[in-house]
């Protein structure tokens, strides 16, 4: 059985831009993706500065940037009165802005990424069933649909296996490799609830995003390509799943109901593995760690996973074959895990701040947001916080 270098379980962001880092350098992979097709349903549409990056290295960051809006600047609203205002254009680096894209955009350049690089290293609708790990690699077990009988239907499932010298998990948050692996997943679920929609986009606001404060619970806007807007609103249990409502009644704005082109409800959780390295075997992405989409960090995260671990499998499969050491995988864990509990505790506040409040609580909270954004300094740290300039790779 040929061996090949690395199997990556999950063609979502994180698998593929990993695929497409490792191709670079003459890695073989192969990537097993469970869908058949990519979706075309959007969860992520922000990419930070340090996520344009990993794009950049993995050949897809110039179409990626022609297909996005660039984000220069962040709105913080309340009562229809500015009260902060984020400028990016201050920020290091090429990118100073967040790019807004659908993930399945996104998804979709890394794949032609991946299959340019090698025409067969991207294997879709093939999902990884189980694994074993020895001293020199990984036995991979996955399954492909198989039509019955001639025809197009997929009745069973046919058996394949690999043998990888590594694997890497970038299956998402409910992993199978990291169930395999027995790595427990812990931390908290949030009791708040958002429900997300994209409209035409019929505000003033262009190409900035705007957090609109109030006392019922925030609402997010922010443009997307194609004229569209995507309105995401903290929603209480009890009030009917109906966002261009909320976002009339809180904002002023109308979204049409008639129009929108996705509608979506979510919860927020934060959990984490406890390493994300076990022999031959590594996590990334959703797949090691779970951040709350609110400050929409964790594909971006996924995305720097790769990017710090594509240059430890290089080494691995370096001249003289050496070996990563142990300890560069340690690290790697310990570095990769920090940057999430960051995101996750950014993520915490973004949440706490846009949770509904009392009439006289939530005028202290417009009062001392108002007075924080007034100091330039402050306002520069959260910029570069925001935008996961700083401490996140
Ligand atoms: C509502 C919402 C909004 C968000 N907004 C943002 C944002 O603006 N910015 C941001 O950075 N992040 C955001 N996120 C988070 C982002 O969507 C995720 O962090 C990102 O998708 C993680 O990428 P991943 O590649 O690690 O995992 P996934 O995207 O989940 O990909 C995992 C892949 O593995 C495949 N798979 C699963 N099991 C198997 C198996 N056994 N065998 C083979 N394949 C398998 C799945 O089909 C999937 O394609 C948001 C999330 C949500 C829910």
């Amino acid at each position: 059985m040929a061996v090949i270098d690395v199997v990556i379980a999950g063609g979502g962001p994180s698998g593929l831009a990993l695929a497409a880092l490792l191709l670079q350098s003459g890695i073989s992979v192969r990537v097993l993706e469970a869908r058949d097709s990519p979706g075309t349903h959007s969860r992520a549409i922000g990419l930070h500065p340090p996520a344009l990056d990993v794009l950049d290295a993995a050949g897809v960051g110039e179409a990626a940037v022609a297909a996005g809006v660039r984000i220069r600047r962040g709105l913080g609203l309340a009562d229809g009165k500015m009260i902060a205002s984020m400028d990016f254009g201050a920020l290091p680096g090429r990118h100073r802005y967040v790019l807004s894209l659908p993930q399945a955009h996104t998804v979709r350049l890394l794949g032609e990424r991946v299959r340019d690089l090698d025409a067969g290293a991207l294997l879709r609708g093939a999902r990884l069933e189980t694994f074993r790990q020895d001293d020199d690699g990984v036995r991979v077990a996955f399954t492909t649909a198989s039509p019955a009988h001639g025809t197009a239907v997929a009745a069973e499932r046919s058996r394949h296996t690999l043998r990888a010298r590594f694997l890497v998990g970038a299956d998402g948050v409910n992993s199978t490799v990291r169930t395999l692996l027995g790595e427990a997943f812990a931390g908290l679920s949030y009791r708040d609830e958002y429900i997300m929609g994209d409209y035409p986009d019929t505000t003033e606001f262009g190409s900035t995003a705007a957090l609109i404060l109030h006392r019922e619970g925030i609402v997010e806007s922010f443009p997307l390509p194609g004229g569209l807007r995507r309105w995401v609103a903290w929603r209480r249990p009890d009030e009917p799943v109906d966002l261009p409502g909320l976002v009339l009644r809180r904002t002023g704005h109308i979204a049409d109901r008639g129009s929108a082109s996705m509608l979506n409800r979510f919860r927020c959780s934060r959990r984490s593995v406890r390493r994300m390295a076990a022999g031959r075997v590594v996590l990334i992405g959703d797949a090691a760690h779970e951040v709350s989409p609110i400050g929409g960090q964790g594909m971006a995260l996924g995305l720097m996973d790769a990017a710090a671990l594509a240059p430890l499998l290089r080494h691995e499969f370096g001249a003289g074959g050496r070996g990563a050491s142990a300890g560069g995988f340690t690290d790697f864990s310990a570095d990769r895990l920090r940057a999430a509990a960051r995101a996750g505790r950014q993520a915490h506040v973004n949440m706490m701040l846009g949770r509904p409040l009392p009439r006289a609580t939530d005028a202290v909270r417009r009062r001392t947001v108002a007075g924080l954004a007034s100091h330039p300094g402050l306002l520069d740290a959260v910029a570069h916080r925001f935008t996961m300039s700083h401490g996140f790779r």
